[in-house]
């Protein structure tokens, strides 16, 4: 980094450039922009960030982000909550809420079952889904996990510790590309792979 920064201009610049997708261009053109901008709006920046921080917590219920103890869609009343979609990460019921179809309650597990890099089951909210699964008297388990190895995985095991509860247990319809993740779907494959969700044996 150029020593013609002061100190802090250097450590702004650097900081921007650990961000996903951010070259180093990018972060000075980002500090400089700091570095003009009026101070409140440089301080709304620096706000967001920290009540991004500060504030957001799982549900206590389904795992997902929350500002409260509960979050917004498990205290939905007109969600159906006998059915729960269990999905890996918060984005992914973020892109499963956009295509508008789902009148579900979720279950986030927070990512998925991978021995190799050191995630076993009980890293995961597998307990507590199954738990959740017994005490609401849930009808159907929607497996949502990625379309790929990992996911796929996640949902054999999570499905063969669910089968003696009655639950019905179904995954998404194979309208998802193989190998491909839920956050990046369009929203019409998503919905596709929502209403031909098919029952696991
Ligand atoms: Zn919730």
């Amino acid at each position: 980094m150029s020593s013609a920064y002061t100190e802090s201009l250097n450590k702004l610049i650097e900081e921007f450039g650990k961000l996903p997708g951010v070259g180093p261009k990018t972060a000075e053109r980002l500090a400089f922009y700091i570095l003009k901008a009026r101070a409140d709006e440089a301080m709304a920046l620096a706000k967001a960030i920290e009540d991004v921080k500060n504030k957001i917590k799982r549900c206590e219920i389904c795992y997902n982000l929350a500002e409260q103890a509960v979050c917004q869609i498990c205290t939905d009343e007109r969600r159906d909550k006998s059915l729960i979609c269990v999905v890996e990460q918060p984005k992914d019921v973020i892109s499963l809420e956009k295509t508008g179809t789902c009148k579900w309650v979720y279950h986030v597990l927070g990512g998925h079952i991978a021995p190799l890099e050191g995630i076993e089951p009980g890293d995961l909210t597998i307990e507590q889904l199954i738990r959740r699964v017994r005490e609401d008297n849930a009808r159907e388990v929607i497996m949502a996990t990625n379309p790929n190895m990992a996911g796929d995985g996640t949902t054999l095991y999570i499905s063969s510790l669910l089968r003696n509860t009655g639950v019905k247990i179904t995954r998404l319809a194979r309208g998802l590309p193989t190998g491909s993740t839920i956050e990046y779907a369009s929203g019409k494959m998503l919905t596709d792979a929502i209403i031909g969700r098919q029952q696991l044996e």
